[in-house]
């Protein structure tokens, strides 16, 4: 690893409460290890009866909608973002629900959930293979299995 800054090659050093981390000499500073920040989302119906489940990349399996929250991006800002780019629809209480480490992509991600304004799926961008509204039973059942989606989901569900 390599000092961010200045590209100086880092070396463990102790620090107090955290362990051994990272340290640029030539800065004088830790440089904790970097990783990525996604949130993805539960969204429900107006009447809360139904959940969102969208299929991408050409892959014939139920997840939710998700995205990299951007640098400077406040992660609430990026979730209704993200929703409205992808799905063209405004949401409303928006709530903290669950977040897990997903090593294979080195992200953080941030599950929240939501209430759409409207159930209108006809205004979907290019990244959305297929947009449909389950109930919350069908919906357990059909998002795809053993998923970070799915761990979110079913938190959610059973609170
Ligand atoms: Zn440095």
């Amino acid at each position: 690893m390599y000092c961010v800054n200045c590209g100086t090659k880092l070396t463990d050093r102790f620090l107090e409460h955290e362990g051994m981390i990272p340290y640029c000499k030539k800065c004088g500073e830790y440089r904790f290890p970097t990783f990525s920040v996604a949130c993805s989302m539960i969204v429900l119906s107006p009447d809360k009866n139904r959940v969102l489940l969208i299929k991408q990349y050409g892959r014939d399996r139920n997840i939710l909608v998700a995205g990299y929250i951007s640098k400077g991006e406040n992660a609430e800002h990026a979730a209704a973002r993200e929703i409205k780019e992808e799905i063209g629809l405004s949401v409303s209480e928006l709530h903290f629900n669950e977040s897990s480490y997903y090593e294979r992509t080195n992200t953080l991600m941030l599950n929240f959930w939501c209430v759409a304004e409207s159930d209108d799926l006809s205004n979907t961008n290019y990244e959305i293979d297929h947009a449909e509204w389950y109930t919350l039973d069908e919906a357990r059942e059909n998002i795809v299995h053993g998923s970070l989606a799915e761990k979110f989901l079913l938190a959610f569900l059973d609170k």
